[in-house]
């Protein structure tokens, strides 16, 4: 992954940040909540901010804030998100109504897996899925988000090099090893799927972006 001086030097070249952004950033280093890293982040609203998605799907909303970063990036973009757990998921409701975006962003209580079903039966599609949930669980949530992503759509998975490990699984500390193991399945699962087109950054925790061929 990216040394010191690179990430440092990369983070000083991300935009200027509003004071809401700050402030969540905050209070997610505070209670531990692991949001996606900085210059990762940037590099995503950048891509929302090209492609102009219209309908976005998040996994793993946690505290609202990536949620309301890509809300941010495209206004017109209408963004679903998913979180399991209740005092992020009331925090992430709380946070999006202070900041004027409950229209925009509708933040779903419930195991992601079981509203990717539904979402599927009611023949839902959207132009972007970003994974960010259980890691382990990376590959179900693709089975559901392969179906809801529309050809041409964006499917943008977080922490698929997970602190390095996912390219050093050797090194990996017992209690992760099956984790990785997951991790490593899906990036090749996805490297060699016919119907993707995909790659891998190395900023943040690693980032995979893969393109749904038209
Ligand atoms: N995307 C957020 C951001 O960058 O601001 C960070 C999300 S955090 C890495 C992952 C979140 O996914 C956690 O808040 C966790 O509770 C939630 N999560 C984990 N497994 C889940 C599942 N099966 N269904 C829904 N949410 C889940």
């Amino acid at each position: 992954m990216l040394n010191e001086e690179t990430q440092f030097y990369l983070e000083n070249l991300c935009s200027e940040k509003p004071e809401w952004m700050k402030q969540l950033e905050e209070i997610a280093e505070l209670q531990n909540i692991p949001i996606m890293e900085r210059v990762a982040i940037d590099f995503l609203v950048k891509q929302i901010d090209i492609h102009r998605p219209n309908r976005i799907l998040e996994i793993g909303t946690a505290i609202g804030y990536s949620a309301l970063r890509m809300a941010e990036a495209n206004p017109e973009a209408e963004i679903m998100t998913i979180e399991n757990d209740e005092k992020r998921y009331k925090e992430a409701l709380e946070n999006i109504k202070k900041l004027g975006k409950s229209e925009q962003i509708d933040v779903i209580y419930g195991d992601a897996l079981e509203v990717l079903q539904t979402l599927t039966e009611e023949k839902k599609l959207f132009d972007l899925i970003f994974i960010d949930a259980a890691k382990g669980k990376y590959k179900n949530f693709f089975h559901s988000a392969h179906q809801l992503l529309k050809n041409g759509g964006l499917l943008v998975t977080d922490n698929v090099l997970f602190g390095g490990y996912g390219a050093n699984p050797g090194r990996t500390p017992k209690r992760y090893r099956n984790m990785v193991k997951k991790l490593i399945e899906y990036n090749e699962f996805l490297h060699s799927h016919p119907d993707y087109i995909t790659s891998i950054l190395p900023i943040g925790d690693g980032v995979m972006f893969s393109y749904k061929r038209g």
